[in-house]
């Protein structure tokens, strides 16, 4: 064995780069105050150490993509790194400077108000990986928070970030989850009870934790010289295939946020994900699903559903609006490259392909779920009807879908109960006499549909299954690995992550984590109701 390859993998040999502080103008205060920031994309700050950080878990796939070996992460050393008690040689941490339109409303400077990038890792095969801590401690940006977060939330990013990797969804990764030791002060429901709650540090991994709220912050300031600066250090270093920066090529460069956007939406509404807070701050240049705070996963089908408390009345996040928030997201990105990209005609195009790209990934990602080869024209009206049942019989979509993937095998003449089988376990409550009847009609219609698309039953079947995930980090089984972990027992978040790392392969013993939701986790906090206190 050669001394690199016996030293590869370790916590020591990580290769750091600096580009985002090196290339870009930052902040010339030093202190570790909150104020506001201009002309700068970052201020530099530590993370603040905490008492006694302990590794709950950690992916060995996320590891991976940054070449450290699985083993290195349960050495003491990794747990005092990733809480942000020591620093690898190369780090430069900071916090970033971005704002936002938070629920509709410009809200101004935000910025990583608990997240401290530590640096970028450039891996083996030449990848760039940004290494983020949240939890990590105040920072200029903090505000009036504490720069902490909560184990639940920590719990929850952890689990989703990788499951949504599993599932192929676009995502931010996460590396590792460690408790800090100290306690977190939180009024989980806004309602004058706050507890004393468990602190976590999560380190995320992204090629960048650049957001749309990024370039509407200069804009708004008529702070053009940074908008620029950072326009063109995110061309070079994360979109260098679309050429050097030029006028040209902000218009190409928005064009591919569009396009990733919607593609990022439609695998979203494919496996029954709602962010729960589309603000335009949470909304990566890469396309990818970044921050996870009150999300959830359907259950029974219910396009108005949302799981964030904070945004009840309102719904703006429910999962039936996530394409059009999406759209008007991009419409303020538009905005904010508007001094780059001066043709409101190149931006109205970028807009244009956002919603062409949803609409055809939407039809063939249909398509997918219901084990066609092809959408076709006719299939509009039976998607429409799919979903109106859906709704009329509380019904689970991810079960319903694995239902429908055996009645694909079923022949023609099945009698009527058979045929039902498959998708009575995604029933929330049986269908009424005339909901059956036309659930009946529905799925003859489909059965003729299937014989002149004329895939073998055991192929469609087998497509419906790569597409129509049977695991699902939902509510209130994450709710679960939570409620043991706060109680000591934090066996579940490994048991959990092993089970979404295959999430459209039936894993025989491990039903339970398939199973729709129970009854009493219905109105459950935590399970089908969470607000922005994390
Ligand atoms: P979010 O809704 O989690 O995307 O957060 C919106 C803004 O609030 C971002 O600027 C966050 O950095 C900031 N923020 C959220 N929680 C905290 C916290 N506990 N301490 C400091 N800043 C926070
Ligand atoms: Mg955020």
């Amino acid at each position: 064995m050669s001394c690199t390859s016996v030293a590869a993998g370790r916590l020591d040999t990580l290769v750091f780069d600096d580009s985002y502080v090196r290339e870009l103008p930052g902040d010339p205060e030093s202190t570790n105050t909150v104020r506001a920031v201009y002309g700068a994309c970052h201020s530099l700050v530590v993370p603040t150490p905490v008492a006694a950080p302990r590794l709950l878990a950690c992916s060995r796939e996320a590891a991976a993509l940054i070449g450290l070996d699985a083993g290195e992460c349960a050495t003491p050393r990794f747990a005092e790194v990733f809480a942000g008690n020591a620093l690898l040689p190369g780090m430069r941490p900071h916090a970033a400077c971005y704002g936002g339109h938070q629920f509709g409303q410009w809200a101004g400077q935000l910025g990583d108000g608990r997240a401290i990038v530590l640096g970028e890792v450039l891996n083996a095969g030449g990848a760039r990986w940004t290494l983020q801590l949240k939890g990590a401690g105040r920072t200029p940006y903090s505000r009036s928070a504490d720069g902490r977060a909560v184990l639940r939330s920590s719990i929850r990013e952890f689990l989703c970030s990788e499951a949504m990797h599993h599932l192929g969804v676009p995502t931010t990764r996460a590396l590792s989850l460690v408790v800090t030791g100290e306690g977190v002060l939180r009024d989980m429901l806004y309602d004058g009870n706050p507890q004393i709650e468990p602190g976590a540090v999560v380190c995320r991994l992204a090629p960048s934790f650049i957001r749309f709220g990024h370039f509407e912050l200069f804009t708004a300031r008529g702070d053009e010289y940074t908008l620029g600066k950072l326009a063109d250090y995110t061309l070079r270093l994360h979109f260098p295939e679309l050429g050097a920066p030029s006028p040209a090529t902000y218009v190409a460069w928005f064009h591919e946020i569009c396009r990733r956007t919607a593609r990022l939406v439609v695998e979203w509404t494919r496996v029954g994900f709602v962010h729960g807070v589309m603000n335009t701050d949470n909304m990566s240049v890469h396309g990818l699903t970044l921050d996870y705070g009150p999300y959830g996963w359907l259950e029974d089908y219910d396009p108005l559903w949302t799981p964030n408390t904070t945004d009840a009345a309102g719904r703006r996040y429910c999962f039936g609006n996530q394409p059009g928030i999406a759209q008007w997201n991009l419409a303020r990105l538009a905005a904010a490259l508007r001094p780059l990209i001066p043709e409101a005609e190149a931006l109205q195009e970028g807009i244009d392909q956002y919603a062409r790209t949803y609409a055809e990934g939407w039809r063939a990602m249909m398509a997918a779920k219901l084990g066609l080869s092809a959408f076709e024209a006719e299939d509009a009206a039976r998607v429409e009807t799919l979903f109106d049942m859906l709704r009329e019989t509380p019904t689970d979509m991810t079960l319903f879908f694995r239902g429908l993937a055996e009645l694909a095998e079923l022949p023609g003449g099945v009698a009527d109960d058979a045929l039902l089988a498959p998708l009575r376990v995604a029933w929330y409550a049986p269908p009424a006499p005339a909901a059956r009847e036309r659930l009946l009609v529905w799925l003859r219609a489909l059965q003729m549909r299937y014989a002149r698309d004329g895939r073998p039953p055991e192929e469609r079947r087998a497509a419906m299954n790569r597409v129509n995930p049977l695991y699902v980090p939902r509510n209130y089984l994450v709710q679960q690995v939570i409620d043991r972990a706060e109680q000591g027992d934090t066996a579940g978040i490994a048991e959990m992550l092993d089970v979404l790392r295959h999430p459209y392969v039936a894993q025989p013993g491990r039903e339970g984590w398939a199973a729709p939701r129970p009854e009493w986790a219905r109105n459950r906090v935590g399970c089908s109701m969470l607000s922005c206190s994390s």
